[in-house]
């Protein structure tokens, strides 16, 4: 899928659950009231959690709106007290199901991943593998992912 199409099938899939994904000019980005922006992207991106909108402006790539998706709708936090590891399964669900597992496996190579620092990035294939099914079974149990399909949980 290109790029613009998975985008598309984000905005949906986040227009389905109740919010958004939108893309604005950099003047009306500069303006959004209560945007937490995303850190750790050069991109110009941000979320506003009470309304459940993604905001992005210019090039972004598309992996990391999911990244943002997850903040709204797979996070009973805002994003300052979020725990993203909560929903790194979630994530890893919905790129794979639009055939982006590579892209966004690069996209989070400094991820960090434990109390030592060790990041996404760092791990062999098969321990990718494994901290991958672990991540699933995990978004499993807390209801993010529901036989393997993606929920909002708010
Ligand atoms: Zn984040």
């Amino acid at each position: 899928m290109t790029p613009e199409r998975c985008i598309a099938a984000l905005k949906a899939l986040a227009s389905k659950w109740g919010g958004s994904v939108q893309e604005v000019d950099e003047d009306t980005f500069d303006e959004i009231e209560d945007l937490e922006l995303a850190p750790f992207t050069g991109a110009r991106l941000g979320v506003v959690y009470a309304t459940k909108t993604v905001y992005y402006c210019g090039d972004v790539p598309w992996v990391d709106l999911v990244h943002e998706m997850g903040h709204v709708f797979a996070c009973n936090e805002t994003p300052e007290g979020s725990q993203e590891w909560d929903f790194f399964g979630w994530e890893y669900a919905i790129v794979r199901k639009l055939r982006g597992v590579k892209l966004w496996v690069r996209s989070n190579s400094g991820y960090i991943i434990n109390k030592d620092g060790d990041t996404f990035g760092e791990l062999s294939r098969s321990e990718r593998q494994a901290t991958l099914r672990e991540r699933v079974a995990h978004a499993h149990s807390t209801g993010l992912l529901k036989n393997g399909e993606p929920q909002a949980i708010r």
